[in-house]
């Protein structure tokens, strides 16, 4: 364990914004991440854990207890049939894992290359692009319970997986110290199945490709969008996607592009909804801006300030709803401070 609590949460973060934390902690394993969480659960201290950085939106004021900053290292395979059990530790960077298991031959995570952040985040949000979700390979995580002071494993079926959203989301109960995956020993991704990705990579949907090839494709798209973390590139400044696509029952405008969910719901596209509510790529308020190359996407590419980032997310909002009676949720997580 580490004390790294003079730098500012800026620092951690994707966007670059936030202020200090009184505490932060930096755990390396297990083991320090179940002692750091024990200790403030003790002292009655708000916690924080962070992974990547890269799906938080941090006040100014920063954040008023202890953050833990969660780097455990390292996977074990297990073979199964014709496919692999890999269980990686929270801390692990996605894309590492990622470009691992698609050298390795392991596919079902290949279309989602290139997303920043730890393995451990993954299962909080579903994290999902180009036609996969970690839910669909996913067969446990295993987690402390900061409520009963324990261990647990939750099977894919108990983690209460949907669009963006688990039973880990915004539930400070649950501390996810590693994730296990099922992947297929197969030199070919799963059938591609986002329209986009299929005519990148001049194939049909449905059809298969080699692994290497639709990780190729997907980080050219994430590129070309900014949707790769990239240091010369101000657009990705940003924490992904800051709104979910909303889910509707009631009426929407039929030229939106739109897909069925189950429960007759229907999810409508945050971005068309943003962008016919008058807010364009690179639109700016103050030090804020949205991204020049994907409407969702709301950065800090001048060094502004969490208030500057909130004011532009209200005044989207308030737009969307004025103009089509829908109100956008933020998918982004709001850490001390609200829309
Ligand atoms: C450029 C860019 C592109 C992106 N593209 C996508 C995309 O295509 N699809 C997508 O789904 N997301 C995308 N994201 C969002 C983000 O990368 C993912 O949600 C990612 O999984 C967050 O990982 P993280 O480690 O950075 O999480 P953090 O931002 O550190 O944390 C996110 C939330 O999870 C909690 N948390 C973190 N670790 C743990 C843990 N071990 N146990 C319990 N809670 C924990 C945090 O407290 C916080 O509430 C993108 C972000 C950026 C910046």
């Amino acid at each position: 364990m580490s004390d790294d609590s003079r730098s500012p949460l800026s620092v951690h973060t994707t966007l670059g914004l936030g202020g200090p934390a009184r505490h932060l902690t930096t755990v390396t394993s297990v083991d320090e991440i179940v002692s750091g969480v024990r200790e403030c659960v003790r002292d009655e201290q708000p916690l924080l854990l962070l992974g990547g950085g890269s799906n938080v939106v941090v006040a100014d004021d920063g954040f008023p207890g202890t953050v833990l900053l969660i780097r455990s290292q390292g996977w074990d395979v297990k073979p199964d049939d014709a496919h692999v059990s890999v269980t990686v530790q929270a801390g692990h960077e996605w894309d590492e894992f990622v470009l691992a298991m698609t050298e390795q031959g392991f596919s079902g995570v290949e279309c989602l290359s290139g997303i920043p952040g730890a393995v451990g985040a993954t299962p909080i949000q579903n994290v999902g692009a180009y036609g996969q979700e970690v839910s669909e390979t996913i067969t446990a995580v295993t987690v402390y319970d900061r409520d009963e002071g324990g261990i647990r494993t939750f099977r894919n079926d108990e983690c209460l997986f949907e669009y963006r959203h688990s039973r880990f989301k915004r539930a400070e109960r649950w501390v996810v110290l590693d994730v296990t995956f099922r992947l297929r020993v197969d030199p070919l991704s799963g059938p591609i199945a986002y329209p986009e990705l299929a005519r990148r990579l001049g194939v049909g949907q449905g059809d298969r490709v080699p692994l290497a090839a639709a990780r190729q494709a997907v980080l050219e798209l994430r590129r070309g969008k900014g949707m790769v973390l990239d240091p010369d590139d101000p657009d990705t400044r940003s924490a992904g996607s800051f709104f979910t696509n909303p889910l509707v029952s009631g009426g929407y405008p039929p030229q939106a592009p739109s897909w069925p969910m189950p429960n007759g719901v229907v999810k409508v596209s945050a971005a068309w909804l943003i962008e016919n509510a008058g807010f364009h790529k690179g639109y700016r308020r103050g030090l804020a801006a949205i991204s020049s190359k994907h409407t969702l996407s709301l950065t800090n590419p001048a060094h502004g300030t969490t208030k500057d980032l909130l004011e532009l997310g209200r005044e989207i909002r308030d737009g969307v709803l004025d103009r089509f009676g829908i109100t956008l949720h933020p998918e982004v997580v709001l850490v001390n401070c609200t829309l």
